[in-house]
């Protein structure tokens, strides 16, 4: 941990400081978000979470939340003035600012002391203080370990803790993935002690399914979804239209990709969503199978090894196409991750 006596110093007036996080904020992205500000706001500080995006409904029941500016939402001024007031900026689980667009440049153009916190591969330059860390499941465990180093670990409340635990909990993907390490079940221990209703949160994320989703989800899994033959790779492609017509909202396909990496014999899963003027793509695999460097190489995006992501401005049909072609090139990978298990 980089500069944390510099860090130190910096929180110990108080302050006015941003909290902004990744396009789209899942749970540990505002998981994060929430608990860093919970936690700052109780040691005296003025602090305001700006989202570039809206979040699912599903994220709504974590302390602060209705306090968070949405950027999307027609509040770029007050943004605005907001970053360039800062003393302090979080920018929390990314750490490339190209990818919150706008906000990014505000980031940049500010003269707060900037702070990063995050295990995203490949990040920029540009923080203060970062505290990075590949190996960590969630950056809501990097949160914990902040907030322990800066000596504040009596300030975990029952609200910070279930913020950070509910990050923890969905980037292991319930504690299932390899990322569940003996430190995050040592943290998660913690948390609990801090008042963390562990059966309460994962209620709240995992079990508060509208009907549509769930409908939905019967749609996508009984006509949608699609096996390679002898590939070991299957995918969703959902058109705006089958969106449309099943109202999925935001965060209705979280979570969708992962059915088709649950087929027996598959290693890479993919789900390609048609949404304004292009797709959106979520790529999931088993053991070393290097679904981030898939995201790379051919749809503009990157992310971890078991859990990818991009953006492409084709047709749903073209990103497909592209998809297949590139699945010739992994061949005896998807073929020898696959016998390794
Ligand atoms: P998801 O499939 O849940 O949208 O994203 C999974 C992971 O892929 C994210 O945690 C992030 O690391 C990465 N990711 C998703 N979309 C993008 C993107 O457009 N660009 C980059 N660089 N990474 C992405
Ligand atoms: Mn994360």
């Amino acid at each position: 941990m980089q500069n944390l006596d510099l860090l130190k110093s910096k929180l110990s007036n108080p302050s006015k400081i941003v909290i902004t996080t990744h396009v789209k904020p899942d749970a540990d992205a505002l998981g994060s978000s929430l608990g860093m500000a919970n936690y700052l706001i109780k040691k005296g500080h003025d602090v305001q979470v700006i989202t570039p995006s809206e979040y699912p409904g599903f994220l709504h029941w974590m302390k602060g939340n209705d306090d968070v500016l949405v950027y999307s939402e027609d509040t770029h001024d007050t943004a605005k003035v907001l970053m360039d007031q800062a003393d302090i900026i979080m920018t929390l689980d990314f750490s490339v600012l190209g990818r919150i667009d706008e906000l990014g440049d505000m980031v940049k153009e500010a003269n707060g002391f900037k702070v990063n916190v995050d295990h995203h591969l490949d990040p920029e330059d540009f923080a203060d203080f970062r505290l990075w860390d590949t190996g960590a499941a969630a950056t809501c465990e990097l949160c914990y370990d902040l907030i322990v180093a800066l000596g504040d670990a009596d300030f975990i409340d029952k609200d910070i803790a279930e913020c950070l635990y509910a990050g923890i909990m969905t980037d292991t993907g319930g504690f299932r993935h390899p990322n569940t390490t003996q430190n995050v079940h040592e943290v998660v221990a913690k948390l609990i002690a801090h008042g963390a209703d562990n059966s309460r949160v994962s209620k709240e994320v995992y079990d508060k399914n509208s009907i549509d989703r769930l409908r939905f989800l019967g749609y996508a899994l009984s006509q949608n979804l699609q096996v390679i033959p002898d590939s070991r790779v299957a995918f969703f492609a959902l058109s705006e239209d089958e969106l449309r017509q099943y109202n999925s909202k935001t965060g209705d396909t979280e979570g969708l990709v992962n059915y088709a990496l649950s087929i027996e014999g598959i290693t890479l899963a993919g789900l390609f969503k048609e949404s304004a003027g292009g797709v959106k793509i979520s790529l999931r695999s088993i053991g070393k199978f290097p679904a981030n460097e898939i995201a790379a190489k051919y749809f503009n995006g990157g992310g971890h090894r078991n859990a990818a992501g991009g953006k492409v401005e084709l047709s749903l049909e073209d990103t497909v196409d592209r998809f297949k072609s590139v699945l010739e090139e992994y061949k005896d990978q998807l073929e020898e991750e696959y016998k390794l298990l």
